[in-house]
């Protein structure tokens, strides 16, 4: 083979598992691809014959890529991907088949998917969902199998999965974006669309070790474990050399995700030993969803082949950072601008002020959805615990556009580096530096140049549900705005005095400082800013009266959706916990305990025999009755938590569970593991049936 064949370059192939725009350009009829162009901008049905002949198309172009089923691929409320598979074969009448696939078969399908989650929504008699292409998500080929991107409803219309809720609040937000445009002349954007960037941190440990962890398989983190003398203070991982077999990985996992079209773009190590980011380049939300949905499950399936385990858990160590993923996000119209650049000229600062001040605004009033966006029990050990930011939702914006509200606020000038004068107002108003702020890290939602990144989401997260509600609340402000503004005589005066008031009446939820600093959360506290601490505080606000009239007004979910939406969140945080809770009983009864015993029993019997001999054995009866009071708390710590999560396990309100999850089971489960991993410090390693930190950590 040739050094080139052997190396096709990353041009040649990327994208090349997707059904994207040059490949329904090269194999559709022109009207046909015309057709579903304007199915992916505008959103129109395909019509029944269109979509034969898409369909066939799709399937003659999997078949030539060795596919041999079809499946429609959605995101139901389990948070990660589902798909049933369907072979294209139908017999052919000669013990023979051919490939088939219809555009019925494109379009819907029927997963009789009665197992998901649903909340309520759905009795089990009348289970069927279906499920809808979305063809704004171009189908790819995973496995052999063509996978068509889909939304899951009920029959009877509710929404079941996280890709609808998302899609819809596109819409929403495209629409009330471009009133704004209109008001500030722009006759060119027909469309604006809101970016996301996902940059997604997980754990790579070697699959040797991991499969001797119950924990980990069972639970994807360690509910046991002493700290290896080494964690993360000497800072050398984080950016540091990549570890061959974990730079193996990468390359193949970039190469994957290339060939299904994802912007694999950088790679690095984070702060935690064996803890890594991938970020892509951004795209529209929806793809961006989408997109990182399949690079977890590449990142899984990928790890393997390297005899490697990916960890997306939040916190799959204690100790050590645990794994979040940054949301990078913005708005942009399809004439060019994205709306949170802060551009060059004073009409575009004027816009950009316009959105901004939207943004602030909404995160200000709906500061608790975005907190319970990225709720869930793994998401609770990060969030406050210095090392993510605290549960308390803020905006940081950085000196240089502070100084600018300020000034706006006040109608004062303000100074440029140039030490020009501007008077702030919608003839003039100076450039901003792009991005000179310090990049505040500690802050919950940052403004880093032209784009937001709210950094509360989990590693494990679907990012759907933080831009769903991301979009719909800026959807509700500029709506807010447009309406007062539409009626104004004099738009100029009208709008100054809108963002002049909004800066006023929110800005509250700016914050530049330190959000680690406990004075932070003190100040917060002042300023009336919720603290909504954990999964169990943050969920119910779903159900807030304004909250479900946003989400009615503009047609995201209604009251129903959302209540059911609420309680399998909930329901989830207290599998989880349950789950988790029943692995450390099990893992105690059947390892803990009788490794514990077993030692205790064999540093007893040297005692034992050195007395016997007459030899001093003080340390063998210090460190036995040292084993023996810890293992005698584990014991009663054991018992404690059994009790306590039978307790929780009878309760009926889903809420009141939840909260003797948390309150009761959670810290029980603590008691239980400081005195395992006493014990485990007391244990010789041969004898403790756990393989230790330092080896899940520092062996790959
Ligand atoms: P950082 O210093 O946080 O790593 P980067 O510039 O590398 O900042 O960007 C991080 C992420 O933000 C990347 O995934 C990038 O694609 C994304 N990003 C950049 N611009 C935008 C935008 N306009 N909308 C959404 N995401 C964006
Ligand atoms: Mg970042």
């Amino acid at each position: 083979m040739s050094e080139q064949a052997k190396h096709p370059s990353v041009s040649e192939y990327f994208g090349c598992n997707v059904f994207n725009d040059t490949v329904m350009r090269e194999r559709l009829p022109k009207d046909i691809y015309k057709s579903v162009m304007k199915t992916k901008q505008f959103g129109i049905a395909l019509e029944s014959d269109v979509a034969d002949v898409v369909a066939n198309a799709m399937k003659d172009w999997a078949v030539e890529k060795g596919a041999t089923h079809y499946t429609h691929w959605f995101q139901p409320m389990t948070g990660i991907t589902a798909e049933k598979h369907d072979a294209f074969i139908t017999p052919a009448g000669d013990g023979k088949v051919i490939l088939d696939f219809s555009g019925k078969e494109l379009i819907k399908g029927e997963p009789d998917a009665s197992s998901f989650p649903s909340g309520g929504l759905r009795a089990t008699f009348e289970a069927r969902g279906y499920t809808a292409w979305d063809p704004t998500s171009n189908a790819f080929i995973k496995d052999n199998t063509l996978c068509i991107p889909t939304a899951f409803c009920s029959y009877t219309g509710q929404i079941l999965d996280k890709k609808t809720p998302l899609l819809r609040s596109m819409e929403v937000v495209n629409e009330q974006a471009l009133r704004i445009l209109r008001l500030f002349g722009n006759t060119t954007a027909t469309r604006v669309s809101t970016t996301v960037g996902p940059e997604q941190e997980y754990f790579l440990v070697d699959k040797k070790t991991y499969d001797q962890r119950e924990d980990l398989i069972l639970t994807g983190r360690t509910l046991f474990g002493a700290m290896s003398p080494k964690g993360q203070e000497m800072e050398d991982h984080y950016f540091g050399n990549i570890k061959q077999r974990v730079s193996d990985f990468m390359k193949d996992l970039d190469c994957e995700l290339w060939k299904l079209g994802i912007y694999a773009k950088t790679k690095h190590n984070e702060v935690a030993p064996a803890q890594h980011e991938l970020a892509p380049i951004f795209t529209t939300s929806n793809i961006a969803a989408d997109h990182n949905q399949l690079t977890m499950e590449m990142m899984k399936k990928i790890a393997l082949k390297h005899g490697l385990v990916c960890l997306l858990h939040e916190k799959p160590f204690a100790g050590v950072n645990g794994s979040g993923k940054h949301n990078n996000w913005s708005i942009s119209s399809n004439d060019g601008q994205n709306l949170l650049d802060p551009g060059d000229t004073p009409l575009h600062n004027m816009q950009f002020l316009t959105f901004l001040c939207a943004i602030i605004k909404g995160v200000h009033e709906y500061a608790p959805l975005l907190r319970l966006s990225a709720a869930s029990a793994g998401n609770d050990h990060r969030l406050g615990a210095n090392e993510a930011p605290p549960a308390v939702v803020s905006i940081f914006i950085g000196d240089d556009l502070q100084r600018v509200l300020d000034a706006l606020e006040n109608g004062t000038n303000i100074k440029t580096d140039q030490d020009l004068e501007f008077v702030i107002g919608v003839d003039a108003l100076p450039n901003f530096r792009k991005d000179a702020t310090d990049r505040n890290r500690t802050s919950p939602f940052a403004f880093t140049g032209n784009k937001f990144e709210f950094r509360m989401l989990g590693s494990a997260d679907s990012i759907s549900c933080t831009n769903t509600i991301m979009n719909t609340i800026v959807a509700q402000e500029l709506c807010e705005f447009a309406d007062k503004l539409e009626q104004a005589e004099d738009f100029d005066k009208a709008l100054k005095e809108l963002l002049i008031q909004t800066i006023k009446e929110h800005k509250a939820i700016i914050f530049n400082g330190n959000g680690y600093s406990d004075e932070w959360l003190e100040e917060a506290a002042r300023r009336g800013l919720p603290n909504l601490v954990s999964t169990v505080d943050a969920l119910p606000h779903y159900m807030d009266p304004q909250n479900i009239a946003m989400f009615e007004k503009f047609r995201i979910y209604t009251k129903e959706e959302i209540a059911s939406r609420t309680d399998i969140l909930l329901e989830n945080y207290s599998k989880v916990i349950n789950i988790e809770a029943m692995t450390m009983l099990d893992m105690t009864k059947k390892k803990l305990l009788p490794a514990a015993m077993e030692y205790g029993k064999k540093i007893c019997d040297t005692a034992i025999a050195k007395k016997q001999l007459g030899l001093d054995a003080s340390a063998e009866t210090k460190l036995a009755a040292d084993l023996d009071s810890n293992t005698a708390k584990m014991y009663e710590a054991m018992q404690a938590l059994e009790s306590k999560v039978n307790a929780a396990k009878e309760i009926g309100d889903v809420l009141e569970c939840a909260k003797a999850y948390r309150s009761q089971v959670f810290s029980a489960m603590g008691d239980l593991r400081t005195y395992a991993d006493q014990l485990e410090m007391l244990v010789s390693a041969e004898d403790w049936p756990l393989p230790p930190y330092s080896d899940l950590l520092f062996n790959v």
